[in-house]
């Protein structure tokens, strides 16, 4: 339901249109490279809660820069594809993914709360892979009938992007197979648009027989404000266990200041900071790239000033690989 303000009309929760937040942040198309071109190719959207942490008048603004579209995206760089992961071949039938040993990955909805100008699934055939809810039944059999599978990750999209009813229905269903212990909800929502962790889903996670890990996508410690440590607390207060990953991006968080800062917040609000990972070479976003070395020595001294249950593993997917890599120093 859309919220309404203390008038009685409807608040609007999403901004859709660039040009709007431009406005709204006192800048330029000019300023801010603004491609119409990159909107096309990947939708813009951004929650309101999000852009109020952005600051006005401030074209480098590191919340500002993970999701607005620019010229960049339209270049084209040699090793940047469509599909850096090569997660179209790793389906095992539409909507359902075993990448890894014992874990099955649903992708339950197309939708986000933002849409990140990084993303690895910026140009997921989300359409031609039929991963819809109409999947979920046929997914749900398979996972059913292998019991070397024990935990069910939900992914998309943002698979808070389901409304509780669809939600609660999907882990009823996971919950009567027998073999699955963990569920693990991946979700950039709590932070980006705290106003989802609402009642309902508190409910959901507070009542089910899973053990449930929320993994949470969070960039630059900006992204913490009151609000959305309100619905952290929640969220711990049902005693699942909370993750975060980061993606390491040029001009936004590739230093070792800001990365302390954000493993601080995170540790203050009872989320472990559990991986730092390079940037997938998806085609759009080569503009965000931080090279190896430059990766390690800001990892090397981030360990130098953290303990080490703050310091996030810097990790590189790999397409085929049956886990995540971690990256040395050389
Ligand atoms: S919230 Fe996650 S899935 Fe959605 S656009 Fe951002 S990175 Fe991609």
């Amino acid at each position: 339901m859309i919220p309404r303000n203390p008038t009685g009309n409807q608040t609007k929760t999403y901004i859709t249109d660039p040009v709007e937040l431009l406005e709204r942040l006192n800048l330029t198309s000019q300023q801010m490279f603004f491609s119409a071109e990159a909107a096309q190719q990947f939708r813009f959207k951004a929650p309101i809660a999000y852009v109020d942490k952005i600051q006005a008048g401030m074209p480098d603004d590191p919340l500002l820069l993970q999701i607005f579209p620019v010229r960049q995206e339209l270049e084209s760089v040699p090793g940047y594809i469509k599909d850096p992961l090569a997660e179209a071949d790793s389906l095992f039938q539409p909507g359902l993914l075993q990448k890894y040993d014992g874990r099955a990955l649903l992708l339950v909805t197309p939708g986000c709360a933002i849409n990140c100008r990084y993303c690895f699934r910026r140009h997921y055939p989300y359409d031609d892979k039929g991963h819809m809810w109409g999947q979920i039944q046929n997914n749900i059999q398979l996972i059913k009938q292998d019991n070397s599978i024990s935990e069910v990750i939900l992914s998309g999209g943002d698979p808070l992007s389901l409304s509780d009813t669809r939600l609660g229905e999907l882990i009823a269903m996971l919950e009567s197979i027998p073999h699955l212990k963990r569920l693990r909800i991946h979700s950039r929502f709590p932070v980006v648009a705290p106003q989802r962790i609402n009642d309902d889903f508190l409910d959901i996670l507070a009542d089910s027989r899973f053990q449930i890990v929320m993994v949470l996508h969070i960039n630059h410690p900006r992204e913490i404000a009151a609000d959305s440590q309100a619905s952290i607390e929640k969220l711990r207060k049902t005693e699942i266990i909370l993750l975060n990953q980061s993606v390491l991006l040029k001009g936004i968080n590739d230093n070792a200041e800001t990365l302390k800062q954000l493993s601080e917040i995170l540790i203050e609000n009872h989320i472990i900071p559990y991986y730092l990972h390079m940037l997938d070479h998806v085609q759009g976003s080569a503009h965000f790239e931080v090279s190896e070395s430059d990766a390690v020595q800001i990892h090397q001294q981030l360990r130098a000033i953290l303990p080490g249950y703050m310091l996030p593993h810097l990790v590189r997917e790999v397409a085929g690989e049956k886990s995540k890599l971690p990256v040395y120093a050389c």
